[in-house]
């Protein structure tokens, strides 16, 4: 048993625990947020990174929406620096005719979105790498957000807030006495006691609920995406049409995501999902309508998360069931008090969710703390960012940590260590000392470390021999590690160049070391 009682703990450390934990934080709860691997290991580290602006849903889905458009904003202010402002472009084909767009124009005008139609010739102006068959084109205030970035932000501010985090360590039980959830039980064996249970583990969530006695309906549905090993558009390209496969086209840093899917997908395979090579053709051939280049860019790996969706009625392929947000108070719910589920809704939306969920939690608990999350910059994001004399080898990280920087040594560890990403030593060691790094896999989510257009091949030995002296462990189990790791994204996509680069990296990462 744990010595010390929380007023709140969060189970998941996903986006929408770790925007949970700030806000409990930043009112003065004491607060634990339980996640049992590392921070994103869910669906929050396996999206598209796009900062909706809502015009996706402006036909099918106004509340949804507008919600984005508010929250889209709001991040834009908080987390500049987790934000790329892209901008988006919704462009029609022939075949999806024009009819879709005159509609979409008017229900995001209706919701509060910027939608401005644009002549074909100035959006390939804007966009030289788009289809040219295009026949319209609408600008709309969509952009690409870094999920492990902001991820990050949170959690590090709740920490300065006095907020513990405990990762590694996964929930097997709710606590009862009588019908109230007490506390939880840890894969450690402890138990800890809190005065508010908050279920924040995504699609998981409802298997940990029904432990508990408590019935909530989710259907995992299944997104599969591709990344191309170049940055072939600078804007986020959409297809003006009903959403369907493979129709975001989103600019990351380097590189470019293509997606998604969305299957209907047993809850027992969400533990180990992984892209098909059906799903990648489908990708692949629907992606080519979007950019006709993609046809001969390098694809460097793919990957699938699974939307943690919550249905009335399971039957569907998921994208006619809600991606609204769902607070659940299981008190007045379920009768079991103490336990509370917050889910559903987005990346983009995840801030609003935590406002929502933590308004709840001070309800109960009897606290009049307001809400300040929607005001207050995300560290990294506060104020300007840092000048240096010379910062030609800090400038990803500027860009990567924002006012951050002023905590990483770029005299001792000046040296560039990931060259696609320019991470230098200083920026590993901050890694190491802020969020627990124990492998290059954690490194690479808090880092970009090997997510670049080389994705390790020429740097993993230098991380490894830098990580291996920081943490005092062995170099070759970390390039073990890193490359069983990467080697699952790799499988579905290994012909042409992208196996010629498979073989290289096994070649000279597992011979020489
Ligand atoms: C393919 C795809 C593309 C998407 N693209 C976008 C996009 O571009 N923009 C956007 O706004 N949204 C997007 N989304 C939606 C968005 O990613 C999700 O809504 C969001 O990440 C959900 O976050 P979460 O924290 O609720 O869940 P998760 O990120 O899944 O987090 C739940 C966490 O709980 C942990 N957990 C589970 N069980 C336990 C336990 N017993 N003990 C402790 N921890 C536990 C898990 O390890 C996990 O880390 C996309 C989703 C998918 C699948």
């Amino acid at each position: 048993m744990s010595a010390k009682e929380y007023d709140v703990i969060i189970v998941g450390g996903g986006v929408t625990g770790a925007a949970t934990v700030r806000d409990c934080a930043l009112r003065g709860l004491s607060t634990l947020l339980i996640e049992r691997g590392d921070i994103c290991d869910g669906a929050s580290g396996r999206n598209h990174g796009l900062l909706h602006s809502g015009a996706r849903y402006a036909v099918t889905d106004r509340e949804g929406a507008e919600e984005c458009i508010r929250e889209n904003r709001i991040l834009r202010r908080i987390a500049s620096n987790c934000v790329e402002q892209t901008e988006g472009l919704f462009i029609s084909l022939p075949e999806d005719g024009l009819d879709y767009q005159a509609n979409f124009i008017k229900k995001c005008r209706e919701a509060g979105i910027d939608a401005e139609a644009i002549d074909p010739a100035e959006a390939l102006r804007m966009e030289p790498a788009i289809n040219p068959r295009i026949i319209g084109a609408v600008k709309v205030p969509d952009a690409s957000v870094d999920p492990f970035r902001l991820v990050d932000a949170h959690i590090l501010d709740a920490q300065r807030h006095g907020a513990d985090i405990l990762k590694f360590t996964a929930v097997t039980e709710l606590v009862k006495e009588g019908d109230r959830v007490v506390g939880v039980k840890t894969s450690k064996g402890d138990v800890i006691r809190a005065r508010e249970v908050v279920l924040a583990a995504g699609i998981w969530t409802a298997g940990l609920a029904q432990a508990a006695g408590v019935k909530i309906g989710m259907m995992p549905s299944k997104g599969a995406l591709i990344i191309y090993g170049h940055r072939v558009a600078n804007m986020v390209i959409n297809r003006c049409r009903k959403p369907a496969n493979a129709d975001i086209l989103v600019p990351g840093d380097v590189v470019s995501v293509l997606g998604t899917t969305s299957d209907k997908v047993p809850v027992e395979t969400c533990d180990d999902m992984h892209a098909t090579p059906e799903e990648v053709d489908l990708l692949m051939r629907e992606g080519e309508q979007l950019v006709p280049s993609l046809a001969h860019t390098r694809i460097i790996r793919a990957y699938a998360g699974v939307r943690p969706l919550v249905v009335a009625d399971p039957a569907g392929d998921g994208r006619n069931v809600s991606r609204g947000i769902v607070l659940l108070d299981h008190e007045t719910r379920d009768g079991v008090p103490g336990l509370i589920t917050i889910t559903g809704g987005k990346l983009t939306t995840a801030r609003l969710m935590a406002e929502m969920a933590t308004d709840l939690i001070c309800k109960k608990l009897g606290s009049s703390a307001r809400c300040e999350t929607a005001v207050r910059a995300l560290p990294g994001s506060e104020g300007r960012k840092p000048r240096f004399k010379d910062p030609f080898n800090m400038r990803a990280a500027i860009g990567r940590h924002g006012t951050e920087v002023a905590q990483m040594d770029f005299e001792k560890g000046g040296e560039i260590i990931c060259e696609c990403e320019s991470v230098t030593r200083a920026e590993i060691e901050y890694a190491v000392k802020q969020f627990g790094v124990r492998n290059i896999s954690d490194l690479r989510r808090h880092t970009r470390i090997g997510m670049g257009t080389c994705q390790g091949s020429f740097c993993i030995r230098k991380v490894a021999a830098v990580l291996a002296d920081i943490l005092s462990v062995s170099a070759e189990e970390l390039v073990r590690e890193y490359m069983q790791e990467r080697w699952k994204g790799m499988t579905p996509v290994l012909w042409g160049d992208t196996l010629r680069e498979a073989e290289y990296m096994q070649k000279t990462n597992r011979d020489e070391i």
